[in-house]
């Protein structure tokens, strides 16, 4: 039984779709004005994770993860690079996708942009006017009048008090409610523009994501998603846009992710903490950064440092060292680690428990490789089998060892080994011996970072 975490209710749920084994998903994408970072890479491999595990499961899955091409950072880049905001748009999208299939995701069934969605937009705002959920402020523009929703912070889980406690009040405000929000904004002059009832303009966030995706997969669809940022205010604001305009439930189940983070902050394009994907494929294999992504569960943080990404090149060495040179066979059947596996996925998709699962298969196959190589090459299927559902394991063994040990030219465990002998020289205040010790990491290009968490390495 498949049981996911609903940000909604807040509590894990038997998943039960609107209609027997089919299941309508989306995801909020990226806004393409730069390329994207290894965390939203984090986001969208717990949703590729998600989706492959529910075709495994059988389902017939519709994923529908739009693409952000018009806001006001898409245009002050475009501005300032002086060139015109589709050119910049596309330039992310292909190196998105290129990012994106490097880490072995799934692509999208359909990958709507709001510029093609500005009619579904325009008759949302309108229903919402008719409804009055809506009103045409003093400057023109089009917002949300929050007070008159009344499930108002549902996703949030939080009343509209509560919420204003922590809503910024700008000087001047044409809004009736500080919580209220735009969902047609008339344009400045040169910025670019659509016609409306409303006067030229474009519209707001959150309008895009509840008229895309209730246009492409229906008023009611079963599960919605993005990384935690999004809970408040866009879902919420998405969630309330769409129930006040067709008077239905919008979405069954809301899926969050948990942040990457760099020294315990969330990596972002704003804070600089951040390392683009292109950036990491020049130093790891795609596939130990795509384990590296699934090593906590996806609605935890996740911590970037070099060690784990370390470790997660070592358990993948360790798994294609357990393939290696095992001949063809049919993978295991009704076998106690396939049904701990699926255990551990339908419980809300825990890639930390079924990777250990995999781990105990690799050993089995090890311990048997001498004794039985044709049980051994059975668990070896098994293995492989179980490692598609997650996207890994699918190289060449002697390919993906080959080319780890071309790209590590530093012994692993030595670097290891010396770390913690100057923790122990440190904690014995052998400050001479310590400092020896990192002159000898020094001369192999390594470079510690010491934290309140431990040290970290990198290579120079
Ligand atoms: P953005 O393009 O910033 O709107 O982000 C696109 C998606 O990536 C959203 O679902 C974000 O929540 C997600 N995201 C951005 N930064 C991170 C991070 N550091 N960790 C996890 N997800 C993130
Ligand atoms: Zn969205």
């Amino acid at each position: 039984m498949l049981k996911i975490y609903n940000s909604l209710t807040r509590k894990k749920e038997v998943f039960k779709p609107i209609q027997t084994g089919k299941v309508k998903l989306y995801v909020c994408g990226v806004t393409v004005y730069d390329y994207c970072h290894l965390g939203h890479a984090r986001t969208y491999t717990a949703f590729d994770v998600a989706i492959r595990y529910l075709q495994w499961r059988g389902y017939d899955v519709t994923y529908v993860r739009n693409i952000t091409d018009i806001d006001d950072k898409i245009i002050k880049r475009a501005n300032e690079n002086k060139e015109d905001f589709h050119e910049l748009v596309k330039r992310y999208t292909t190196a998105m996708h290129e990012d994106f299939a490097a880490l072995g995701m799934t692509k999208p069934h359909h990958e709507p942009t709001a510029t093609e969605f500005i009619p579904q937009m325009i008759s949302m705002v309108d229903k919402l006017l008719e409804n009055k959920k809506a009103y045409i402020a003093s400057n023109g523009d089009v917002y949300f009048s929050v007070r008159d929703f009344e499930n108002y912070g549902c996703l949030a889980h939080r009343n509209i008090d509560q919420l204003e406690s922590g809503a910024r009040v700008e000087i001047n405000d044409v809004k009736q409610d500080p919580l209220d929000f735009v969902l047609w904004k008339l344009a400045k002059p040169n910025e670019p523009q659509w016609e409306s009832p409303w006067g030229a303009g474009r519209p707001g966030w959150h309008i895009e994501c509840a008229a895309m995706s209730t246009s492409m997969l229906g008023n009611t669809f079963d599960i919605h998603g993005g990384g935690k940022d999004l809970i408040f205010p866009h879902h919420e604001n998405e969630l309330a846009e769409a129930e006040a305009a067709t008077q239905e439930k919008f979405v069954n189940l809301w899926m969050h992710a948990g942040f990457l983070q760099v020294a315990k902050e969330k990596m972002s394009k704003s804070l600089g903490n951040f390392f683009t994907i292109r950036d990491c494929l020049e130093n790891h294999a795609p596939e130990v950064l795509r384990y590296f992504l699934m090593t906590s569960h996806y609605r935890s943080q996740l911590q970037y440092a070099d060690e784990t990404i370390i470790q997660s090149r070592n358990a993948l060495e360790r798994f294609y060292t357990a393939l290696r040179d095992m001949p063809s066979a049919e993978a295991l059947v009704d076998s106690a680690y396939e049904e701990k596996f699926v255990n551990a996925m339908d419980d809300d998709f825990n890639t930390p428990i079924a990777f250990s699962v995999l781990f105990d298969l690799a050993h089995e196959v090890q311990r048997l490789r001498a004794s039985d190589l044709a049980l051994a090459s059975m668990h070896a299927a098994l293995l492989k089998k179980l490692g598609k559902v997650l996207g890994i394991l699918q190289d060449d063994p002697h390919d993906f060892l080959m080319n780890e040990k071309k790209n590590s030219d530093v012994d692993v465990e030595k670097v290891n080994a010396l770390i913690v002998a100057r923790n122990e020289a440190r904690a014995a205040k052998l400050w001479a011996e310590a400092d020896r010790i990192r002159a000898q990491l020094t001369e192999m290009k390594i470079v510690l970072e010491d934290n309140a968490e431990g040290t970290v390495w990198k290579h120079e």
